[in-house]
């Protein structure tokens, strides 16, 4: 969720997160419970905890540390290799 700034009369500025589409124009205030409104910022949205940013955490510590594996990953069963061609035709043509 963005962070969005807010700012009271009496100057006090504080930070709150929303969804966009659930941010207030104005909020009470912490310290004096006056209306604060929001002021206009540049977007901060947080990359934090997003895909992109477990890969780049990933990737920096395996740089110093590399993992060491003793086994093969599991999943699924490696597939034969696909047929170069799809055409019942070629099967047909002399091999070498
Ligand atoms: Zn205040």
């Amino acid at each position: 969720m963005p962070l969005y700034t807010f700012r009271c009369s009496e100057g006090t500025e504080f930070d709150l997160n929303f969804a966009m589409r659930d941010v207030p124009a104005s909020v009470a205030c912490p310290t004096c419970g006056e209306p604060a409104r929001r002021r206009v910022t540049a977007p901060r949205l947080s990359r934090a905890g997003s895909a992109a940013y477990r890969l780049i955490d990933s990737t920096a510590a395996s740089a110093h540390e590399p993992a060491v594996v003793t086994s093969l990953p599991s999943g699924p069963a490696r597939r034969p290799a696909p047929r170069v061609s799809q055409n019942p035709l070629h099967s047909k043509l002399p091999r070498p």
